[in-house]
């Protein structure tokens, strides 16, 4: 496995299985992450006897930046894994950080109809590690610091929870690259059993659910997890959220020439999440080639946006990051292995 893959806590559990003090992942940690060394042999404070310990035990391979898309305040990236796989992150710069969307699966299963991530099924989870590093990568890439983290890009994080709790664990440790868990956001289709472990799990992580439509029969049509669950279970598991953690919900709806921008359809969301503590994000739908949804004119996002407000709900719209560097989910890799 990789060193990237471990906890704090594993690392200190580790080090003591090994005979050894815990206080060595203390050491470690900061190596890794503070001082961001590539090889074990560069960890000058830690003994011989302990460093033969890690190299056995531990690989430290970096990702490999496949493609680089740069524009005014993003940049995409295309990583390919030590398995000939292909990952995507963008990097966006806001005024308040820069924010990385980290990929989480390769390919993703939840089968959404205007997602091109969903085009290819999951082939794997992604591990520990090969989340943490995108983090590492593009920081070394770019000599920034990344203080936000969004789990928006490929995959559904909550299909992967495990290993996605880790991740989290990992990034937000003080030991280690320390962004706070207020600065992370997970961002799932609506799976509904994981959001109750995730009320126990997730602390003061931020959450962010994909709507993108205000009854069943269409969120039916567009995310076929609504079939599993349901807005019933899902605005209950989500109320519950809110009463256990106190923190406001985010929705994301991605607005669909014709299909999920008209003024009933506001309605319709208005009364949906009436009483809730949350605010709607509405995202300009980012067209790709393989899927025929277009995005809604600027005029009725409007529209949109104002009939929610006149009805008292939260509700911004998305800045558009990079649409025209394909940054939405899954367009890199795709296009990437079209031109193949
Ligand atoms: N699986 C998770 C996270 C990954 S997708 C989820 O569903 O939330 C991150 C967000 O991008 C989701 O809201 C998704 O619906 C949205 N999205 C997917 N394709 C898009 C596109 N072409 N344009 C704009 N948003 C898109």
């Amino acid at each position: 496995m990789s060193i990237y893959d471990m906890t704090f806590e594993q690392l200190e559990e580790y080090f003591i299985t090994k005979g050894e003090k815990k206080f060595k992942a203390v050491q470690v940690y900061d190596w890794l992450y503070k001082k961001r060394v590539k090889s074990f042999t560069e960890m000058t404070n830690v003994k011989k006897e302990v460093l033969s310990l890690l190299e056995k035990d531990f690989k430290m391979q970096p990702l490999t930046i496949l493609k680089k898309l740069e524009g005014k305040d993003v940049c995409k990236y295309l990583f390919e894994l030590e398995d000939g796989n292909k990952i995507e992150a963008v990097l966006m710069k806001h005024d308040y950080g820069n924010s990385l969307c980290v990929s989480t699966e390769i390919g993703c299963n939840m089968g959404c109809a205007f997602c091109e991530s969903g085009r290819k099924k999951k082939e794997r989870n992604l591990e520990v590690h090969e989340m943490v590093l995108q983090i590492l990568a593009v920081e070394e890439d770019l000599k920034i610091r990344i203080s936000h983290v969004v789990l928006m890009g490929i995959g559904e994080p909550f299909d992967n929870y495990d290993n996605v709790i880790s991740f989290i664990h990992v990034i937000n440790s003080g030991k280690g690259i320390d962004i706070g868990a207020r600065h992370i956001t997970v961002s799932t289709c609506g799976v509904v059993p994981k959001i109750k472990e995730f009320i126990k799990d997730g602390k003061q992580v931020n959450l962010a659910v994909s709507l993108h439509a205000p009854n069943d029969a269409l969120r039916n049509e567009l995310m076929p997890i609504n079939k599993a669950y349901p807005l019933k279970p899902l605005m209950e598991v989500l109320k519950e959220y809110s009463k256990v953690t106190n923190r406001r919900l985010t929705f994301e709806y991605i607005m669909l020439d014709g299909i999920n921008d008209t003024t009933e359809c506001a309605l319709e969301l208005a009364q949906l999440t009436e009483g809730m503590n949350c605010y709607i994000n509405l995202i300009p739908y980012n067209e790709t080639s393989y899927i025929h949804y277009k995005k809604s004119s600027p005029e009725n996002i409007m529209k949109f946006y104002d009939t929610l407000k006149k009805n008292h709900v939260s509700v911004t719209i998305r800045r558009e990051f990079g649409s025209k560097l394909m940054a939405a989910c899954g367009q890199l890799r795709s296009n990437y292995e079209e031109e193949k």
